[in-house]
C-alpha cells in the first residue's frame, strides 16, 4: 500500500501504549478485487482484558486532568488526523471500498468530533441548587463515568470511532475499543495518531478479533468497565445489551433501520430525486440511515420514478480509488447475494426492476444501483434493513395513510420528508417515530447535532451536547449543617 507516512499502517493490537502481536492473524482484503491488503494480530478475549485493566490503570491520572489539557491532546490528535488525511481516505476507500471522494469526507467528519468535544469539555458545568433546608448547601457535578468499551462495524471505519471515542475521552474516561475485523486498517492508524499526539498508555485501547462474541463478553461483563456504546445491527445489539445487564453497565446502542423517505405531491421533485440518491446511494447503500422504502405520492409517482431512474444511471460504479468513481463494491459477496435475493424476491411477489438488478462484470462484490417500482409494504425489501443500492419505491394517496405506513416498523432511526408546504412538514416531522427527520434534504449527520434512534434502533445519542453526556455521571453533592 502506498503511503506517504507508512507507519499508519500497523498491523498489531494497540493496547496500554504498546503494539502486540498475537498467536494468529485476520486477512484484510480490498472487497473490490480481493487482494490481501494487510495481516492483522488476531486479538483474542485475554487481550481484551488486558486492554480493560490498562485502561482501568489509566483512568485517574487522565480524570485528573483538566479539561484544558485533555483538550490540548485531542486537538492535536485532530490536527494529526487532518494532516494525513490523505493517506487515512486511502486506507479507507481500499479496505472498505467506498469511493474516496466520500472516505476524505468520512475522515474530516470523524476528526470533526474530537475537535468539538475538545472544545464542549470545558463546559462541564454542575449546578448549584436552590436549597429545601436554609441549613443545607446542595450541588451537582459532573464526573466520567469511567472505562468506556466500544464496539464499531465496518461502513464507517473511522467515524463510528471517534464518535464514541472522542467525547469519552474529553470527558476524562479512557477506552477499549473493538473494530470490526473487516476495517482494522482505518481504526488502528487513529491509534498511532493518537500515540502521536500524546494520548497516555492505557487512556486509548484498541483490540482486533475474529471472536467477536468472547472479547465482546469481556468489554460488556468486566466489571471494571463502567459503559460500553456499540454501533451495529439490532440483532447483535440486542445480545450485547443482555450482557450489560448482568453487570447494569451504562450503554448506548446505534441499531438498525427501515429509512422511509416520504415524496409529496407538493414536493420539489429535483430536489426530492437529489435528496434520494444521496440518502440511497452513498457507501453502496450501506448505512444505517440509507432510505429503505421510498413512499411517492400517486400524482407525481410516474415522474419521479422517471428523475430517479435518470439520476441513478448516471452513477459511476468501481474501484473507489479510481477517478469518477461514485458507487464501490459491497463489503464481501454475502452482502450481494443477500441484496440479489431481496431483488428476486421482489420481483417473484410482482414489483418491477425500472433500472440495474444485476451483478456485475468488475468484480464478485458489486452489485447495480437498482430503482425497483410496484414495491408493496408487506415485501422482504420494504421490513428488512436492505445495506445496498436498491432503491424500492411504493405509492401512496393520503397523508395520514402514508404516515402510518412510514411508522409501521420495529425501527426508528431516520426518516425523510419532502414538501415544500411548510404546515405539512412540521405535521409530518413530528408525526414521524424517529430518532431523526430530515426534511428536503438526503444528508444530515453532523457533529453538532444529536443521531440516534428511537425503539429498536437504539438508546442513548452521538454528536451533539448529547453526546457528552452520555460520558457523565451527574453526582448530587448534599452539605448538611
Ligand atoms: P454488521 O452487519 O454491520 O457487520 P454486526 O452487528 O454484525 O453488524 O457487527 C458490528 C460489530 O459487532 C462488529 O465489530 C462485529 O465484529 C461485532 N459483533 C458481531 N457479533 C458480535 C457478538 N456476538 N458480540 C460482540 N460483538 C459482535
Amino acid at each position: 500500500m502506498q503511503l506517504a507516512k507508512p507507519e499508519l499502517l500497523k498491523t498489531q493490537n494497540y493496547i496500554n501504549g504498546q503494539w502486540r502481536d498475537a498467536a494468529s492473524s485476520i486477512e484484510v482484503r480490498d472487497p473490490a478485487n480481493g487482494t490481501l491488503l494487510a495481516e492483522i494480530a488476531d486479538g483474542s478475549a485475554t487481550d481484551a482484558g488486558a486492554a480493560v485493566a490498562a485502561a482501568h490503570t489509566a483512568l485517574p491520572a487522565w480524570r485528573e486532568k483538566t479539561a484544558a489539557e485533555r483538550a490540548a491532546v485531542l486537538k492535536r490528535w485532530h490536527q494529526l488526523i487532518m494532516d494525513n488525511a490523505d493517506d487515512l481516505a486511502r486506507i479507507l476507500t481500499l479496505e472498505q471500498g467506498k469511493p474516496l471522494a466520500e472516505a476524505k469526507g468520512e475522515i474530516a467528519y470523524g476528526a470533526s468530533y474530537i475537535e468539538w468535544y475538545a472544545e464542549e469539555c470545558r463546559r462541564a458545568y454542575g449546578q448549584t441548587i436552590p436549597t429545601h433546608n436554609p441549613a443545607m448547601r446542595l450541588q451537582t457535578i459532573r464526573q466520567p463515568v469511567g472505562v468506556v468499551t466500544c464496539i464499531t462495524p465496518w461502513n464507517f471505519p473511522n467515524a463510528m470511532i471517534t464518535r464514541k471515542a472522542a467525547p469519552a475521552l474529553a470527558a476524562g474516561c479512557t477506552v477499549v475499543i473493538k473494530p470490526a475485523s473487516e476495517t482494522p486498517l482505518s481504526a488502528l492508524a487513529l491509534c498511532q495518531l493518537a500515540e502521536e499526539a500524546g494520548l497516555p498508555a492505557g487512556t486509548i485501547n484498541m483490540v482486533v478479533g475474529s471472536d467477536a462474541p468472547a472479547i465482546g463478553r469481556v468489554l460488556t461483563e468486566d466489571e471494571r468497565v463502567a459503559k460500553f456504546t456499540f454501533t451495529g445491527s439490532t440483532a447483535v445489539g440486542k445480545i450485547l445489551m443482555a450482557q450489560c445487564a448482568t453487570g447494569v453497565k451504562k450503554m448506548s446502542m446505534e441499531l438498525g433501520g427501515n429509512a422511509p423517505f416520504i415524496v409529496f405531491d407538493d414536493a420539489d421533485l429535483d430536489t426530492a430525486v437529489s435528496a434520494c440518491v444521496a440518502t440511497k446511494m452513498r457507501n453502496a447503500g450501506q448505512t444505517c440511515v440509507s432510505t429503505n422504502r421510498i413512499y411517492v405520492h400517486e400524482s407525481v409517482h410516474d415522474e419521479f420514478v422517471e428523475k430517479l431512474r435518470a439520476k441513478v444511471a448516471e452513477l459511476q460504479v468501481g474501484h473507489g480509488t479510481d477517478e469518477g468513481v461514485t458507487v464501490g463494491p459491497l463489503i464481501h459477496r454475502r452482502a450481494v447475494e443477500r441484496v440479489a435475493q431481496l431483488v428476486q424476491d421482489s420481483v417473484d411477489a410482482g414489483a418491477t426492476i425500472e433500472l440495474g438488478g444485476d451483478f456485475l462484470p468488475a468484480g464478485e462484490n458489486y452489485y447495480a444501483p437498482t430503482v425497483i417500482s410496484g414495491v408493496t409494504d408487506d415485501m422482504r425489501i420494504a421490513q428488512e434493513e436492505i445495506f445496498g443500492p436498491l432503491a424500492p419505491v411504493q405509492k401512496f394517496t393520503d397523508e395520514d395513510d402514508v404516515i402510518r405506513r412510514a411508522n409501521n416498523t420495529p425501527y426508528g432511526l431516520a426518516a425523510y420528508v419532502m414538501s415544500e408546504n411548510i404546515r405539512r412538514a412540521n405535521r409530518v416531522v413530528e408525526a414521524l417515530e424517529y430518532g431523526m427527520v430530515a426534511c428536503n434534504t438526503g444528508v444530515f449527520s453532523t457533529t453538532v447535532a444529536p443521531f440516534g434512534g428511537s425503539k429498536e434502533s437504539g438508546i442513548g445519542r452521538e454528536g451533539g451536547v448529547e453526546g457528552m453526556a452520555e460520558f457523565y455521571e451527574t453526582k448530587y453533592c448534599c452539605f448538611g449543617a
